[in-house]
Formats: structure tokens, sequence, C-alpha cells
């Protein structure tokens, strides 16, 4: 454990949602006074926590003094550095986010596994395989329960920790015994002043304090992982994964229809038929989770029958169903380019595509061949679809604009004919027009059902 839990006794919490309610349940369970300050309003079943358990708080502003009496703030991962409120208290006082804080307070295996894209995914799969295997796993971080939340509960062997840039834009000594990079691609560039290298530069964090006992699992087919592994000198051991053979001694690969994580000599090896997660992007979550199990040891047979078995959360390029001929596809969670290329490639049959709501600074050009290729309509789901026409005009005839997962199902049945694929895989948040992703994944799925 960290030593730094002892010597802070006067924390404030900026942000009263998950994570922040978090660290503050842990902080109070360990004695020391904490005081949690939201700008908006904190959410009921927050705020009747914080009550529970006696831990202060404001909501709909923040009170300076009463910030600056802390001898620590703890970050949010939602407020931005450029908040008011951080700029006063960040060079008088240490500025940490609750994963940190968390990790002062046990001495767990930790997994830690970020990426732009497939980090939930190959979180809740790690996790899957570690409790197939009977061991005492936590799943927490980005997904779920806050790492700091599960920790106030109770501490176990081990924790899987989803984890976003933000999150690890103020960890101090936070280190992963395992770090999984999915692969790096733009997304979220709103909050790193539009500059691609800052938000690489985030999310390598999360080897910064790793020793050579460690281990940073990586996608080998990943250009800027590549790129952002030749800038920094990386103390962990490397285990890259890729869908193509690798000959390092110790990876995980596909070649043909197989299959294989080679740790400790002693391969692994199975078809790509048995994955229960199909797709290209699935085989690298496969890939990533299975390295991870192996280097905790999991059996193979453990390893083999959970990547088989494993049941997928909804979002994620999730077959909705088939009516009159035509397939429809709810990706809402697809919220950056990325995760959409790989929802347009996955699919061998025309496409009308769902497309659009906030746009953190997106570049589309990426996606232009496959629009080319398989996209027969747009409709456009966002209040302001200025970009998706001024883009996508050239190559697609049919651009419809909606303002409802209703319409949108609507307009794409009468557009689609017998064997195409309606897919909403929008490639941009939904905070324009629904609570969040799964409002809008849900209202589209409902939309279907009811056609
Ligand atoms: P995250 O937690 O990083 O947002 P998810 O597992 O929730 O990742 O998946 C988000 C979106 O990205 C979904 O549309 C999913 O189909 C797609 N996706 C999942 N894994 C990958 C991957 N390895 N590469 C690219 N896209 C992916």
């Amino acid at each position: 454990m960290n030593s730094k839990r002892n010597i802070y006794n006067n924390i404030v919490v900026l942000g009263g949602s998950e994570s922040g309610v978090g660290a503050a349940l842990l902080a109070s369970k360990h004695g020391v006074d904490v005081f949690v300050s939201d700008a908006g309003k904190i959410k009921p079943d927050y705020s009747s926590t914080l009550l529970n358990y006696k831990i202060p708080f404001e909501e709909l502003g923040h009170t300076f003094n009463r910030i600056l009496e802390a001898d620590l703030v703890i970050k949010s991962p939602g407020i931005p550095d450029s908040a008011a409120v951080v700029q006063l208290v960040k060079h008088s006082k240490p500025v940490i986010s609750e994963i940190e804080y968390a990790s002062w307070f046990t001495d767990a295996k930790i997994v830690g596994i970020t990426g732009s894209n497939g980090k939930t995914t190959t979180t809740l799969l790690t996790g899957h395989i570690l409790k197939s295997e009977g061991l005492d796993v936590c799943i927490a971080g980005n997904v779920g329960q806050s790492f700091a939340g599960q920790l106030a509960d109770a501490d176990h062997d081990l924790f899987v920790l989803e984890l976003s840039s933000f999150q690890l834009d103020d960890i101090v000594d936070f280190r992963p015994d395992i770090a999984v990079i999915t692969n790096i691609t733009p997304d979220h560039l709103d909050r790193y002043d539009y500059d691609f290298s800052k938000y690489a530069e985030s999310k390598m964090r999360i080897t910064m304090n790793q020793q050579k006992e460690d281990a940073l699992v990586y996608c080998a087919d990943d250009a800027e992982t590549l790129n952002q592994l030749k800038k920094h000198s990386i103390k962990a051991k490397k285990y890259p994964f890729s869908l193509k053979p690798l000959s390092e001694a110790a990876c995980a690969f596909t070649e043909g229809e197989k299959l294989s994580i080679n740790i400790y000599n002693n391969p692994l090896t199975m078809t790509l038929e048995e994955l229960a997660l199909q797709g290209k992007h699935n085989t690298y979550n496969s890939l990533a989770a299975g390295i991870s199990a192996r280097l905790i040891n999991i059996r193979k047979e453990t390893v083999r029958q959970s990547l088989s078995d494993y049941q997928n959360i909804a979002h994620r390029l999730e077959f909705v169903a088939n009516v009159h001929g035509v397939s429809y596809y709810n990706d809402s969670k697809a919220t950056n380019v990325n995760s959409t290329w790989y929802a347009l490639e996955h699919f061998d049959r025309p496409i009308i595509w769902i497309a659009g709501g906030v746009d953190k600074g997106n570049d589309y050009s990426s996606l232009l061949p496959l629009i080319r290729q398989k996209v027969k309509a747009i409709i456009c789901l966002g209040t302001d679809n200025i970009t998706l026409h001024k883009v996508f005009s050239e190559f697609v005839d049919t651009i419809v604009d909606v303002d409802s997962a209703e319409q949108a199902a609507a307009v794409a049945s009468i557009l689609a004919a017998k064997n195409d694929i309606v897919l909403l895989s929008p490639a941009c948040a939904s905070f324009d027009l629904f609570e969040n992703f799964e409002e809008r994944g849900n209202k589209f799925k409902a939309a279907v059902k009811s056609l």
C-alpha cells in the first residue's frame, strides 16, 4: 500500500458522480475528512448515499474558500483541467484522480485496460475469464462501479480496471501489474486541444510507473501505439497481439482461421470460429484478454472455454432483429470514427447507415472507402448534421435528417431493400438528443421492434 494514504486528512472531491462519490466513501471509511463539491446537480442516488454516510457536500456551485482548505483534491474525470476550480487549486495542492487515490488502499494485482475502443469489452471479457477460474476478482473503473467505491466495500485479490484517458490524466504513482492498450485512434479531441498526440500521450500514462516485472499488452497492428512505444522508454515487458503472425517469444496472434496465445512456451490455440465475440475488432479484444489471463497463469482450458462462452453486452454491434429481410444492428456505443470503421467493415451487404450526434472533432476520411463500397443511404440522427452532409454528399445520393430514434428506424425501413443492413453506428456522442448512448440504443431497438 502507498504510504500517502496516511498523509492527507482533509480531502475535497470535485464531482459528485460515480467516481467522486466512490472516492468520498473510501476516504470517509478510513476516517478522513472529506467534502464533495459539484458545479451541477448531484443525481439523487449519489446525494442520498452521501447523506447516508454523513459526508458533507455542496451542489450547483463550488465554494472556493472551502475547497482551498483541503490538503488534497480528487478530481472526477468529467471535469476538464481548464475548469476554473481546477485552475484555482492546481498550483497550491495535489490534484489526483479517483483511480490514483483508490490504488493507495490495496495491494491487489491490477489489470488496467485503456485504449480508444474495446476497453469495456476487453475489461469484461478479462474479468469473465478470471472469474471462471474461481479467482476473487472485481471489475471496476470506467465500467460499472468505481475502483474507490468497490474498495470502500471490500478489497479483493485482483482488480480488472477499465481506464479512460481522463482517469489516467491525474494518476501519479498508479502502477498496474498488467497494462493493456487496445488501440489509440482519435477520440475526445475536444478535451486535448484538438491535438491527437496529447490524447495519445495520455493513454501511454498507463505504463509510466510500470517496472520490468510488469507487463504491457498492446496491439502490434495499431500505428499510433507503435509510434508511442518508440517515443517512450518502456520498462515493462512487452506482449504484442496482432491479426498477423508474430515472431516474438511471448505474444498472441491469428494465422488464417486460428488464434494462438504464446506465453511461457506453452501455446494455447483455438479456432476463430470458437470465439464468442465475432468480428475483427473483437478478435483483437479476445487476444488482449486471453494474453492477460495467461499472464496471470489462468489455465489454458479456462481461457479457451471463457473466450467461447462469454455473453456480449448491449450496444456493441448488437443484432436487433430481422424485419422483412432487413437486418438491424445497434452499435450505439460507437462514439468515434474508428469503432464505426469496424462496424462498416464487418458487413458484406449494402448498408443504410444511421450516424451523427455530437461530433468530437471527427476526421471521417478513413471511412470514405467503406462508404463508397457499401453505404446506400445515410440517416443523420443529430441536431447538427452539417459536417456529415459536407463530407459524404459527394459519395452517397440519399442523406436524410431525422431527430429521433423512431424516425431513424422508420426512414431506414423505407430506404432498405431485402438483405440490406440497417446499422446505427453514430461515430459521435449522443448528448444532443439523448441522455447517453444506452438511451440512444434502447430507443432504436424499441423502434425497430415496433416496425
Ligand atoms: P470502449 O469501452 O473503449 O468505448 P467498447 O468495448 O464499449 O469500447 O466498444 C465501443 C465501440 O467500439 C463499439 O462500437 C464496439 O463495437 C467497437 N469496438 C470494440 N472493440 C474494438 C476494437 N478493438 N477496435 C475498434 N473498435 C472496437
